[in-house]
């Protein structure tokens, strides 16, 4: 059904409409909009209007956006943005002025690079270096136009259009050891180290093959090889029937620094049935603490538990207390 909007109102709609889709992507910078009409940018910030003006106003409200009427036609805008993208910073004021557009700069390690010296030549010139073939000619300047240059820098356009930094060789070893074997890593299979340096936002041409030729040759990967595909032991039902019969019992710690009170550790139990926590804070981690809290806050309270489970076998109380008491130890593995 056509939408009774005169035609500036169908602008101001359409701008209004673009910047709620695009919320994510502008809401924290600066956005210029251009329009082809003053009346649309009257619309769009006059005060004290009503009705679905009022709303849309409402609307771009918590945006940072300037609006700015433009004598440019749409495709001759367009083909100037896509100009620029490709040599130099995004910034759609200069498409006002009618100057030229600057000779980029490229980093001298790319020029120099056998990665990137054809590229940045067809980047600074226009055109490819002399002396190749129509093929090899025409597959370079396909090849150019997925990099651009930014700040000097040269960076690589993914099929997102995300720019990738690009990397030259002496870069790549650091990189690649950084996101397999150190704090970014965690000795993941070669795709997924790959997946992690594109998504960190580098790039270089030979980037799948050297990922994988370095996870191959990896010493701890090769230590471990094999052991991630033991089949995993069996489950073993833990049965209890009523509540505080079974307890957990743990250390945590050593916490440092103290506390004020020089405590160090905390001694939690862990009722299997209710789930119901006691936890005391403790200055030592030995029998005499357990038994202190086993009888002062667990057993007093729920009664002798039958069985304790601990993850440490050592610092569960001497023999001759439990026994004592009939319960049941059995540390975790
Ligand atoms: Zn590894």
């Amino acid at each position: 059904m056509p939408l009774k909007y005169q035609i500036v109102e169908k602008q101001a709609y359409s701008l209004v409409k673009a910047i709620k889709d695009f919320r994510i992507y502008i809401l924290y910078s600066h956005v210029i909009a251009y329009v082809q009409n003053d009346v649309v940018k009257d619309i769009l910030t006059q005060d004290g209007i009503e009705g679905r003006r009022g709303k849309w106003i409402a609307n771009i409200l918590e945006y940072d956006i300037e609006i700015k009427p433009t004598k440019l036609i749409k495709g001759q805008g367009l083909a100037k943005l896509m100009t620029e993208t490709n040599f130099q910073a995004l910034d759609i004021n200069e498409l006002d002025n009618e100057q030229e557009l600057a000779t980029p700069q490229i980093n001298q390690a790319f020029l120099l690079s056998p990665w990137y010296a054809d590229i940045s030549f067809i980047l600074l010139n226009l055109h490819a270096p002399p002396g190749l073939s129509k093929t090899k000619n025409r597959f370079l300047k396909m090849k150019a136009s997925k990099f651009c240059v930014l700040d000097s820098a040269l960076f690589w356009k993914n099929h997102e259009g995300i720019l990738l930094n690009c990397l030259t060789m002496n870069e790549t070893d650091s990189v690649m050891k950084e996101f397999h074997a150190e704090d970014c890593g965690g000795h993941l299979y070669w795709k997924f180290t790959a997946d992690k340096i594109l998504r960190a936002g580098f790039y270089w041409p030979s980037l799948f093959a050297d990922v994988k030729k370095f996870v191959v040759s990896c010493h701890k990967c090769q230590i471990f090889e094999g052991k991630r595909k033991l089949l995993p032991l069996p489950l073993r039902p833990i049965a209890i029937e009523k509540q505080f019969q079974q307890w957990g019992l743990d250390f945590i710690g050593e916490i440092h620094p103290s506390s004020s009170g020089q405590h160090r550790w905390i001694l939690t139990a862990t009722d299997y049935f209710t789930k119901w926590i006691e936890v005391i804070p403790c200055r030592q981690a030995n029998d005499s603490t357990i038994i202190q809290f086993l009888e002062a806050n667990i057993m007093s309270r729920f009664g002798c538990p039958k069985k304790i489970i601990t993850d440490n076998a050592m610092l569960m109380p001497q023999k001759s207390s439990h026994q004592h008491w009939g319960i049941t130890t059995r540390s975790r593995p």
